[in-house]
């Protein structure tokens, strides 16, 4: 089965799909990282983020990769940049004010979406994204569409950055996210948007545990309704 969850920034889409992915045994990618490796590989080679094709030849030319956690600090997995990990690198301030830039360029998500294409063939995936349900996986047994109040969501980044002891003030966090929302529902290339057969859930006021057993609910579902179906056409 491949599973899409979609959705803005801190809807919790990350939390929600690596429980499930544990809980099914599925293999869990997040795309997010992939877009942020791009954008801290734009920095380190001193590229101008704004020169799409620089950009774009930048992103075909490093390798990314996604590998279960190499040290026990709370991530859920490690990201290599060239066999560097940056898993943490990743989830700086500059990283959240620009990943949008890069990530709006078509020929930067043409290479991405490739690559993303590829793991999804592995098996059962349970994929997290802006695009997965729309564009990368079309076919997907279930999409979900997790949504969620954008005040509440900057509230989960800034005691997410807290906890983790860095500075931060939730209103410049709130209009960062509005900021970040419009450009990537609103850029040209796979805008980020609900499937029209994504189940969509509002995750505003409810705790992580409530959201999770809505989902295994929709899964279990889904799952019946498949082996009927293989039952009546075998
Ligand atoms: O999910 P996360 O906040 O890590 O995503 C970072 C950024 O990467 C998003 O704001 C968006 O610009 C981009 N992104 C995307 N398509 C995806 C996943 C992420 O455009 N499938």
């Amino acid at each position: 089965m491949k599973i899409t969850i979609d959705g803005p920034a801190a809807s919790g889409k990350s939390t929600l799909g690596a429980a499930l992915a544990k809980q099914l045994g599925y293999l869990y990618f997040d795309t997010g990282v992939m877009y942020r490796a791009v954008t801290l590989a734009v920095f380190q080679h001193k590229i101008d983020i704004h020169d799409e094709a620089a950009v774009t030849a930048l992103a075909q030319s490093i390798r990314i990769e996604v590998t279960p956690p190499h040290t026990l600090d709370g991530r859920q997995y490690t990201v290599w940049l060239d066999g560097q990990d940056v898993t943490w690198n990743l989830r700086g301030p500059e990283i959240d004010a620009n990943v949008s830039i890069p990530s709006a360029y078509a020929t930067v998500r043409h290479a991405m979406v490739a690559q993303q294409r590829r793991i999804a063939e592995r098996g059962n995936v349970v994929m997290v994204g802006r695009d997965i349900g729309t564009v990368v996986l079309p076919d997907a047994d279930i999409k979900i569409y997790l949504d969620a109040s954008v005040e509440e969501r900057a509230q989960r980044r800034h005691s997410e950055l807290l906890a983790r002891e860095q500075p931060s003030d939730y209103a410049e966090v709130l209009a960062k996210m509005q900021q970040r929302d419009l450009l990537d529902s609103s850029r040209a290339a796979s805008p980020l948007r609900p499937a029209p057969d994504a189940i969509i859930i509002d995750s505003t006021n409810k705790p992580v545990g409530i959201v999770l057993a809505e989902l295994e609910h929709i899964i279990a579902d889904r799952r019946l309704d498949k082996a009927a179906l293989k039952r009546v056409t075998p």
